[in-house]
């Protein structure tokens, strides 16, 4: 058994493989699983295996979802805010990506103490060295990999580069089967590495082009699907969830539907206030930096004044000052603004009109962030034992490992 952040976990008597699917809105598991295009999500089902909706975490971005997955708690206490946040000391936007901002250890690093060999893998590389990060320098580090820069990359002991092990190029951060590769590198990886619990997570260019359904779409799930099966035949017990869903932010027109919140604050005299957009990463063309979820830091003393210039306009679903979001939403108080505002289920949040190129985006913009895209998929691909899932608190996308490592039979 290991602890970590308040609870324990087995230690994997068998390979163990958990997969994030990034943006992955539970409907699209429905539709795939209607239409036939997962027979082996479909047979592991009808076997005894759990699915189920929880909730994954605020707000609804990669960053802060992901580290609560690998650390079975909420951003309050793992301290990931957002995929940015404003260092006030320096006075600089800066992304969330690098180790020093965790305080608390993942459950990689406690199964590398425990003696356990531990793989992540990431579809998109700024993800990789939070996954791979020890606390402790006495303990072996988790092996990180990315498939988006895995021809960069070795494995100890090997000297070849990763693609030369995995039998093909690395596609793009754009490409449809980014995703794939991530999978196919930890299934090819993990028995030289004498890897027992595997991690990959995956990235959600799909599902910011598509809704279920879409040709791409069912190509994606069709072939995750090939390699859920891969995994299962190569004698995995799998977990899936996501990091967050994915709505349609647009107009009747097909434009995105946005607010601009410097824009309205200075039209409402309000000045000095800094609009931080914590879904703001590297890879713009997904969604062209826009989100449902802004916070802003401003002087204490005008947190009345935003919230009146804010509150009413129509597709701004919330107004909170830090104190409410960090109750409410369970974050880390000192590492958001005075205040956090939240679109609605069809509308993003923006800086400026001038300062976002919205041209990768101009139509059918989707997005996520806010409350609407809480709602993830959990699946363990075995029956689970007695008392699983656990009565008490909703199920949350942080208790993924709980169930596959304590209630998978
Ligand atoms: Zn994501």
């Amino acid at each position: 058994m290991i602890e970590l952040c308040g609870r324990t976990y087995t230690v994997p008597r068998e390979k163990t493989a958990v997969f994030c699917i990034d943006g992955e809105d539970p409907e699209y598991l429905d539709d795939a699983l209607a239409r036939g295009l997962m027979p082996r999500l479909a047979g592991a089902l009808a076997l005894g295996g759990f699915f189920a909706r929880g909730l994954g975490q605020m707000p609804s971005f990669t960053n802060p979802n992901n580290v609560s997955i690998v650390t079975g708690a909420p951003p309050s206490v793992h301290g990931i805010s957002g995929n940015y946040f404003f260092d006030r000391a320096a006075g600089v936007e800066v992304p969330m990506n690098e180790p020093r901002f965790l305080r608390v250890p993942t459950i990689f690093e406690a199964m590398e103490r425990a003696g356990v060999r531990t793989l992540c893998v990431t579809a998109k590389d700024k993800l990789r060295a939070m996954l791979g990060a020890v606390r402790d320098p006495a303990v072996r580090a988790p092996i990180s990999l990315s498939a988006e820069r895995a021809h960069e990359q070795t494995i100890p002991g090997d000297a070849r580069m990763i693609p030369a092990i995995v039998g093909r190029k690395n596609p793009s951060i754009y490409d449809w089967d980014i995703s794939h590769y991530a999978m196919e590198m930890a299934l090819a990886l993990h028995a030289q590495l004498g890897a027992r619990l595997v991690y990959v997570s995956l990235t959600d260019y799909v599902q910011h082009k598509e809704a279920p359904g879409g040709p791409m779409a069912d190509r994606f799930h069709a072939r995750f699907d090939e390699l859920l099966g891969a995994y299962l035949d190569a004698g995995f017990v799998c977990g899936l969830t996501a990091d967050h869903g994915m709505n349609d932010k647009t107009r009747a027109d097909g434009s995105p539907d946005v607010r601009f919140l410097d824009d309205l604050l200075r039209a409402a005299g309000i000045p000095g206030c800094r609009v931080l957009l914590p879904i703001t990463d590297p890879y713009v063309v997904h969604h062209g930096a826009l989100g449902s979820y802004a916070t802003i830091y401003h002087a204490p003393g005008a947190a009345e004044k935003v919230r009146a210039a804010l509150a009413s306009v129509p597709g701004i679903e919330a107004v909170m000052t830090r104190d409410e979001a960090a109750d409410r939403l369970d974050l880390p108080a000192d590492r958001i603004g005075e205040t956090v505002v939240l679109g609605d289920r069809s509308t993003v949040l923006g800086k400026s009109r001038e300062l976002h190129d919205l041209s990768a985006v101009q139509r059918g913009l989707r997005s996520h962030g806010g409350l609407h895209e809480r709602v993830v998929p959990l699946v363990v691909c075995r029956p689970l034992r007695p008392g699983f899932p656990r009565e008490g608190a909703p199920l949350t996308n942080a208790d993924i490992f709980d169930l596959v490592l304590n209630g998978a039979t």
